[in-house]
């Protein structure tokens, strides 16, 4: 034929979609259309797993949290202009959480910029402050090197979103098949090495002689450890020396809650009272009080150990510990291994701790015994934290959101195995619960899935219910419908008034809404409970099924608080 002889074309979609597969990419999440479909095709061909979304936002979510799951940065791929921006969500939480990200975006042709290009927007300077890290390629030859890059950055040092801007015209420019292999050798030359600090040895003696001096030693850790997969050199410090523990929500797990150790039920004495507190992979932030008096003692010395320098410079600890979780862990345990020392269960504040612990967690289960019907939060909850212990291992992933249903599933939901617990996490961000659950589903295939979430959560993104019926993930999503964000009409008579006063209170959804029926519009299967034996026969099933479910639960409208345990911020 005419072409004999001719070498072979690509474009700049064929490229990337090479790029990302040979750079390690196995996963994608996003929403597909101009000009990125075929990248996606593409990724699809070269044997990339394309998880395609209805809206960027929960892809976004998905990818965050794929990235957390599995130490490898998460791939969200948009389109431009309004795509871009709404991925913009799913990168912000990626940084807020300290989440390895990269989301991709086509973007508008680069001679048409402008001038009010079909989707045109500067989708560099949209990015900046959501991300630590961006590239654009300007032709095809950047494609490799600009995709190295991103990915490359997500993961180094401190994890974080980064992105990659690829511009129509460059998608559709080409090279001959051998230049695009010289173009990828040359890039996979040029990525960086993982950067190794290695924490001075007379630092690592301070922190144990401070340990072993302490009265009243704590262990905190959060999701830094957890995406460390700190959790054997946690196990192994806390049991050789028998110091209490205190997970945040996200590092419940990497520890069993259950272990005699746990300061989870006495959480305001352990951190009310303790002297040294070695936190590892948590940031003293709002979530941890800041540090400071009064949740914490004035004199607590705080030795923390964080892969960011900058962290450490922000808090100033009594001691910082610049370096990887896991690395810093394993050089304390080997410090202490020649000479070691133990608390012993019945030193004092080990007695403490454990005996506060139990008198929390009895008058708990007291509450918990209960079967209230129209149902509270904690009944229903209950009921669920049995079905998912019924489990075994692996552990179901459990995912929660919502005001009062985040907050009180915290309490009363168990966690035992290391990464189980996605939420609302660091920035408070609702409407995450679908978008982790699919991101949990693909990250770790033997394991179900449970989401535990308000109405208000779940409203955000229900229509991923089809996302999770059409892959057919072992997903159960929860939903706790009291009608509203925090429940039923809790204003006052003064704030009812005004010619839209007969207006559904802005807090307020349709009374009993049919959630259930969602999922089943696409073919899953959903239920409707309002009783304790109506919940467990349909935990039973779904989770016995391992198919996309909705259990639909009926909670009393004024059960619960107003924003939860945050009433006073809002
Ligand atoms: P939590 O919400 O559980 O309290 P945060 O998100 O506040 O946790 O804190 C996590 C911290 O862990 C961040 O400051 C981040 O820099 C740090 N981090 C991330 N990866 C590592 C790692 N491999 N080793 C140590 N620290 C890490």
């Amino acid at each position: 034929g005419p072409n004999d002889g001719a070498p072979v074309l690509i474009d700049g979609n064929v490229l990337a979609a090479k790029a990302l597969s040979r750079f390690g990419v196995d996963r994608m999440f996003g929403v597909v259309g101009i000009p990125v479909t075929s990248l996606a095709n593409r990724a699809v061909s070269l044997g990339i797993r394309f998880i395609a979304f209805h809206n960027e936002q929960s892809a976004g979510y998905a990818a965050s949290a794929y990235g957390y799951l599995t130490g490898r940065p998460g791939v969200l791929l948009t389109v431009s202009g309004p795509g871009c921006v709404h991925g913009l969500a799913g990168l912000a939480n990626a940084m807020a959480n300290t989440w390895p990200v990269v989301m991709i975006s086509g973007s508008c042709d680069q001679k048409d910029f402008g001038r009010g290009d079909f989707q045109e927007l500067d989708q560099i300077e949209a990015v900046k402050p959501v991300s630590k890290f961006s590239a654009k390629a300007r032709t095809i030859n950047e494609i490799p090197r600009c995709v190295a890059q991103v990915l490359d950055h997500a993961v180094a040092g401190r994890p974080g979103g980064c992105y990659l801007d690829l511009p129509s015209d460059v998608l559709h420019q080409t090279v001959t098949e051998s230049e695009a292999e010289s173009l990828l050798a040359e890039a996979e030359k040029c990525r960086l090495k993982e950067e190794i600090t290695n924490v001075l040895s007379s630092q690592i003696e301070e922190a144990v002689t401070l340990l072993r001096q302490a009265e009243r030693p704590l262990i905190v850790f959060g999701k830094g450890a957890a995406y460390a997969r700190a959790e054997n050199e946690l196990r192994k410090l806390v049991e050789s020396t028998g110091t209490p523990f205190l997970p945040t929500p996200m590092g419940k797990g990497l520890l069993p809650d259950t272990h005699e150790l746990a300061a989870t039920a006495s959480r305001s004495l352990a951190i009310g009272k303790c002297d040294v507190a070695l936190v590892v992979g948590a940031r003293l932030n709002w979530l941890l009080h800041f540090g400071e008096p009064p949740k914490w003692s004035p004199d607590v010395k705080f030795i923390s150990v964080d892969v960011s320098k900058e962290e450490i410079e922000l808090r100033k600890p009594f001691m910082g510990l610049v370096g990887d979780a896991k690395r810093v862990l394993q050089a304390i345990n080997k410090e202490i291994k020649d000479d070691p020392f133990c608390l012993g269960k019945s030193h004092p504040w080990v007695e403490a701790i454990s005996k506060k612990a139990k008198e929390n967690v009895s008058r708990m289960e007291a509450q918990l015994a209960k079967d209230v019907v129209p149902f509270n939060f904690l009944t229903p909850m209950r009921i669920i934290r049995d079905a998912i212990s019924g489990v075994g291992s692996p552990a179901p992933i459990l995912v929660s959101e919502g005001a009062n249903t985040m907050d009180i599933g915290r309490a009363v939901l168990v966690q035992t195995e290391p990464r189980t617990r996605l939420d609302a996490g660091t920035w408070g961000t609702m409407g995450v619960g679908l978008g982790y659950c699919i991101a949990a589903a693909v990250a770790s295939p033997d394991r179900l899935v449970v989401a535990v979430e308000g109405d208000s959560g779940f409203g955000f993104s229900a229509m991923e219910v089809e996302t999770l019926v059409r892959y057919q993930l072992p997903v159960v999503v929860i939903v706790f419908n009291n009608g509203g964000v925090y429940g039923g009409d809790r204003r006052s008579p003064e704030e009812i008034s005004g010619p839209y006063k007969d207006d559904p209170a802005p807090t307020s959804f349709v009374p009993n809404a049919g959630y259930h029926t969602l999922i089943e519009a696409f073919g899953g299967k959903g239920y409707l409970v309002g009783t304790p034996q109506e919940l467990k026969d349909a935990l039973l099933k779904s989770f016995a099924a391992r198919k996309p479910a909705v259990i639909n639960v009926i909670i009393d409208p004024f059960a619960g608080a107003e924003s939860g345990r945050l009433q006073h911020k809002n």
